[in-house]
């Protein structure tokens, strides 16, 4: 398998100002030596993008064609999917069945979804007061600096890239430092389908120097970027600078809220899934469970039984769930935040260590704590890792008012057999997306983003439009 390490810029694989080391969070190997955009590369990148804005070929070309090159791309990623799963799960740790099942699939999708978009952009007729016609033009913003993190490097480009593309902006990826393999080979396929040079560039590199010069380039745009909410800040403070427009999806503490009246092992596999799929790494992760008080041991029974099968392995295996975490210093974080949750005196009934496969792998055993009160820090905190904190609620009002105790507002749970239950809470819960008697769903077609300080703007869905044009209005004096 060809790795690219290169920048990618105005269609050139070019240098960069350093490089750094790329680790497998498994075998703790260096997989490569990545080339890293310092402020020369960023310059170069953004004004490559402006230039393709610019450029007849890619402004003046018609929708259907930008379409038909989504399109294409979309069956070049179908092509490459292993290949690129397995460099997903190499530089990110996630399982293979997580990078093959699920993230490439949706990955493919979604460019097909916004492809479908391309040709059906545009503005309306206003009836106005005067001899005049009104009418609306939606058009791109210019050139989108997107800004990924790396729990899900592929997937989280695509909802970026892809409608940024599909409303005709240009592109500058900058991938997260811990995993920019996928970023730099998604580069190499938008140039073989067809992409003009210059439309999509990938700059690899850390927060500082390169997404921070890329937020503060006063030829960029658009920031649209998904990461943690202190980040977020500061990217938002950068970009005021030159009053560049932000879009920001930040971090998650969701509340996965579990009635007397629910299914309960669906809402066991539930709780599981919620927390323990992307080992945690997760924004909308369920982190904190909330049990009726009525069904809390049995449910804790449950749960913990299924949670030993939440074993630890070589996440290029079929059959592990389990992988490591991206770093050992994402490692070390978790293991604080466990260590606060022990002093607090929550009672810890499963995982709490580190553990390894073969003597290596950057691994958090799945972890749960019981007893967790509402004022702790592993209650208030993102963990950013499979640690689940466990609550009590008593009737409904309770729980909304518990689930919406918190500076987050990305995502929650319910699980009830009470339709008018379900709908209330889900009506009263401050949050951007809402699972009824399921958790961790998505779709290219639904809206997803945060309330609070999880964000702003929304991603995916045609919602995902509004972020990537603008409208003009031109009047016409029909005298
Ligand atoms: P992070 O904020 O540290 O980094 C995210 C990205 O921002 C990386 O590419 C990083 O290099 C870059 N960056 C860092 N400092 C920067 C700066 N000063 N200027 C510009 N760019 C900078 O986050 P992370 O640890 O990589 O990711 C985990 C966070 O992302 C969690 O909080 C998680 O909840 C959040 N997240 C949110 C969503 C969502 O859709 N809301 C999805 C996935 C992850």
């Amino acid at each position: 398998m060809e790795l690219r390490t290169d920048l990618l810029i105005g269609g050139e694989w070019v240098d960069g100002a350093g490089r750094f080391e790329d680790v497998n969070p498994f075998t703790e190997e260096t997989i490569a030596e990545v080339a890293e955009a310092g402020p020369d590369q960023v310059d170069d990148a953004v004004r490559s993008a402006r230039e393709a804005f610019e450029s007849d070929e890619w402004r003046g070309m018609d929708p259907h064609h930008r379409a038909r090159l989504l399109n294409r791309l979309a069956d070049l990623i179908e092509e490459r999917a292993s290949e690129l799963a397995e460099i997903e799960t190499r530089d990110n740790g996630k399982p293979s069945f997580e990078s093959s099942r699920v993230d490439l699939p949706s990955v493919i999708e979604n460019y097909r979804y916004f492809a479908g978009w391309a040709d059906k952009v545009g503005g309306k007729t206003i009836p106005v007061s005067g001899p005049f016609l009104n009418y609306t033009r939606r058009e791109p913003l210019g050139v989108v600096g997107a800004i990924v993190p790396w729990n899900y490097p592929l997937s989280l480009a695509s909802w970026k890239v892809a409608p940024a593309l599909a409303c005709g902006n240009s592109v500058v990826l900058k991938p997260a430092e811990q995993t920019p393999l996928t970023a730099l080979k998604l580069g190499e396929l938008a140039l073989e389908a067809g992409f003009p040079p210059g439309v999509l560039n990938v700059i690899p590199g850390r927060g500082e120097p390169t997404g921070q010069a890329l937020v503060e380039h006063p030829y960029v745009d658009k920031i649209s970027f998904t990461g943690s909410v202190e980040t977020g800040k500061k990217v938002m403070r950068s970009a005021a600078e030159n009053l560049t427009e932000v879009h920001l999806e930040l971090g998650g503490k969701s509340p996965n809220v579990v009635f007397a009246d629910a299914d309960v092992e669906a809402a066991v596999r539930g709780a599981t899934t919620g927390i323990f799929y992307g080992k945690g790494e997760v924004c909308a992760a369920g982190s904190r469970l909330y049990l009726e008080e009525s069904i809390h041991d049995e449910f804790m029974e449950r749960l913990l039984e299924r949670t030993e099968k939440m074993k630890p392995g070589d996440p290029t295996e079929a059959g592990t769930r389990l992988g490591p975490l991206v770093s050992a210093e994402q490692r070390d974080r978790v293991m604080k935040y466990i260590e606060a949750g022990r002093d607090d005196g929550a009672r810890l009934v499963a995982g709490g260590g580190t553990t390894s496969v073969d003597g290596t792998g950057y691994f958090v055993e799945a972890t749960i704590f019981d007893d967790v009160d509402p004022e702790m820090t592993i209650a208030r905190e993102e963990i950013f890792g499979p640690v689940l904190a466990t609550l009590t609620f008593d009737g409904l009002e309770n729980a909304v008012e518990q689930a919406n105790q918190t500076i987050y507002g990305l995502a929650a749970g319910v699980w009830t057999r009470d339709v008018g239950k379900a709908h209330r809470f889900a009506r009263d819960v401050q949050a951007g997306t809402v699972w009824v008697n399921t958790y961790n769903r998505y779709d290219s077609a639904s809206p997803f983003g945060g309330y609070k300080q999880s964000g702003f703007g929304r991603e995916l869905g045609k919602q995902a439009l509004d972020e990537y044009t603008q409208t003009k209005s031109v009047w016409v004096n029909l005298d």
